[in-house]
């Protein structure tokens, strides 16, 4: 993506509520075409965040601009962009047309060019076409999700926003809307920002994360450079389980972990003898070694428990205090016995240092 690209920036943006500062002093360019996701806990700032996009509120300091105008003074309905909302926000008791007409009408266009852009936002979203007529409170919340969406489409928006559109849908329909918002984004090719509390929709989605937390952003980068290189441990913690080891560097340039008792590689060239930080590994990339199979990074446990996610194995390793986490494929199951001892270990570029401090 190119500088040339930016369709949305923020520029030393803070938004205050009276002493609290809620979006402190951050800096974001948006790309035109790409699906963003601003992802981080509760209390993080996502909301206020979306409201100073969107133009529901005002930053205390700094610029927003849209294609370099300025725009922090223009409000949501003179912006061409769009809210979908995490309730939907439809018209009970009217058609799945007449919702998705309703933003064209407001604009005072005519019924037969309303009644073609409904038809052609229907085929694109692929609701049937006879839905057209349809009660919205007889669709399924799936399809009242596309139908929000493609009212959302029809004004033609140049950044389509999304507050937790999918937080109240069960589990699996939500995975199905995640993959289908993902096709929706590349047909139609517009600018999709999307904020969510979850870091696993967010890897399903988006070109870009940005992670908040207390009001900056700690990290921003493709979901690979999150998942693989967190650049802090919170980053690493936010995506689900991992092992982490409380490490201090070795004059030798190797860590040493008192928890666990033990001296393992070390994946950064730029340690300083003495620093401590955490070492991080996640589940799958730790493996059970064969006899006589040894590694950089090992360690000697008991594989206390085995447990079923499905189509991978999860396994608790006890080492010294420490409950250590591994994944395997069903097929790479651990075959051994239970309560005795196993060794484990990893390799040096699957592990990340982070947090070094000297
Ligand atoms: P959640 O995921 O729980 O919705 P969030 O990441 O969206 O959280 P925000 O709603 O943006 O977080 O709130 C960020 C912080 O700003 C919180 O500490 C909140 O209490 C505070 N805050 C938000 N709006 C206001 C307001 N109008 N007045 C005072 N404080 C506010």
């Amino acid at each position: 993506m190119q500088e040339s690209n930016v369709i949305l920036q923020l520029r030393h943006v803070t938004k205050n509520f009276g002493d609290f500062i809620a979006i402190r002093d951050v800096n974001l360019d948006i790309y035109d075409g790409e699906f963003l996701t601003i992802v981080g806990p509760s209390g993080s700032g996502k909301t206020t965040m979306i409201r100073l996009l969107v133009g529901m509120d005002k930053p205390t300091e700094g610029d927003i601009y849209l294609k370099d105008v300025r725009i922090n003074d223009v409000p949501a309905n003179k912006r061409p962009t769009c809210m979908v909302f995490q309730s939907l926000a439809l018209f009970p008791h009217r058609t799945v047309g007449q919702n998705i007409e309703f933003p064209l009408k407001i604009r005072g266009d005519d019924s037969t060019s309303r009644r073609n852009r409904a038809m052609e936002l229907i085929r694109l979203l692929r609701l049937p076409e006879d839905y057209y007529d349809k009660n919205v409170t007889k669709c399924s919340g799936g399809e009242r999700q596309r139908v929000a969406l493609a009212r959302a489409l029809a004004f033609d928006p140049e950044i389509l926003f999304f507050d937790e559109p999918l937080s109240s849908i069960d589990f699996r329909l939500r995975k199905t809307l995640e993959k289908e918002l993902k096709d929706i984004h590349r047909r139609t090719g517009k600018t999709f920002v999307y904020i969510t509390h979850s870091l696993e929709e967010a890897m399903v989605m988006s070109d870009r994360i940005a992670v908040l937390r207390q009001g900056e952003f700690i990290q921003i980068g493709t979901p690979d450079d999150i998942y693989n290189r967190p650049k802090s441990r919170f980053v690493s913690e936010f995506m689900g389980e991992v092992n982490v080891f409380p490490v201090e560097v070795r004059k030798d340039g190797r860590l040493y972990c008192s928890e666990v008792d033990a001296v393992f590689a070390c994946p950064s060239d730029e340690q300083v003898e003495g620093a401590r930080g955490s070492l991080v590994v996640r589940p799958e990339a730790i493996r059970f070694l064969g006899s006589g199979e040894s590694c950089e990074s090992s360690l000697k446990g008991t594989v206390f428990n085995e447990y079923s996610l499905g189509s991978r194995m999860q396994y608790n390793v006890q080492v010294g205090n420490k409950m250590i986490t591994i994944e395997k494929l069903r097929e790479q199951r651990y075959e051994g016995d239970f309560n005795r001892s196993a060794s484990i270990g990893w390799d040096v570029n699957d592990s990340v240092l982070l947090d070094l401090t000297s």
